[in-house]
């Protein structure tokens, strides 16, 4: 990563882009029914069909607050998880922290879209042979349903919801289920939605009539953009391409910035009526 992280403006706010870490997924799955022949043409294919994948939490900046939306990789996979996943770099969100002036200390809020490991990953951290909160000053902000789902999963969500991410949250006492929407500051709010997990929830940034759909893995990269381009992992993909459909509308039509966790490429995008790219902040080079 570059020394700074990767930043944007809205209104009166900063989104930074922090370093949680990256790997690999089989693309097939991550375009679940698109033809091969179509998405490599935007998206080359590493080693074995995987592609490079990202997983970038979003520090946002308010004069009075500060707050994490997802947690990256973490530091808690274990050699055999590293090799399955080929992560490549390390979670490293804290220093990216330090580089914008804050600590772990500084949190206020954390909100996860959802439980997978790719985004609770960072939640709690491994300090030698001991689990720790990360941000123990931290509210985390996860929705009712998908905190129901982590504590009784069923077969598919067994895989990615571990239990190791959760250690201690609900001990912690700074644990706050979101049931349906939330405003968590003036200007962020949060929308429950579904689709991808049954508890997946959405954020909405907006400052001075600047605005910023966070997607969540709804929308995991630019690429995704088509509202049929849903990937395998998601569990309710008829309702994705819904809410992909009702939400990209609304992004569009406020001239809205949408911002990517996975993307290796493209930070956050404008686009057209007709889909197409007509702003973007790529990834700067590290
Ligand atoms: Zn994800």
């Amino acid at each position: 990563m570059a020394e700074r992280p990767d930043m944007i403006r809205i209104g009166k706010y900063e989104l930074y882009w922090l370093n949680g870490g990256a790997f690999e997924l089989d693309g097939g799955a991550m375009f679940g029914v698109v033809p091969k022949v179509l998405w490599e043409k935007k998206y080359p294919p590493s080693r074995g069909n995987n592609i490079n994948l990202v997983a970038h939490p979003i520090l946002v900046r308010t004069p009075e607050s500060n707050l994490i939306i997802e947690t990256g990789l973490g530091n808690k996979l274990t050699e055999k998880q590293r090799k399955i996943f080929n992560q490549k770099d390390e979670w490293r969100i804290l220093d990216d922290l330090r580089m914008v002036g804050l600590s772990a200390d500084d949190i206020d809020y954390v909100i996860l879209t959802h439980c997978d490991f790719d985004h609770s990953g960072g939640l709690v951290s491994r300090k030698g042979d001991d689990l720790t909160l990360t941000f123990p000053r931290a509210r985390y902000l996860i929705q009712k349903k998908e905190w129901e789902d982590v504590k009784k999963p069923n077969k598919r969500s067994a895989h990615t919801f571990w239990p190791v991410n959760f250690e201690g949250i609900e001990e912690s006492g700074n644990l706050s289920l979101v049931d349906g929407e939330m405003e968590v500051l003036p200007g962020v709010a949060l929308s429950y939605t579904g689709g991808h997990n049954r508890g997946h929830q959405i954020v909405r940034i907006e400052s001075e009539g600047e605005c910023a759909l966070h997607l969540g893995d709804l929308l995991p990269t630019h690429v995704h953009f088509n509202p049929l381009w849903v990937m395998a992992y998601d569990n309710y993909p008829l309702e994705v391409i819904d809410l992909k459909e009702r939400l990209e509308e609304e992004g569009i039509s406020r001239e809205a910035w949408f911002t990517f966790y996975h993307d290796p490429f493209v930070r956050a995008c404008r686009f057209n009526e007709k889909g197409e790219v007509i702003e973007e902040v790529k990834v700067s080079p590290s």
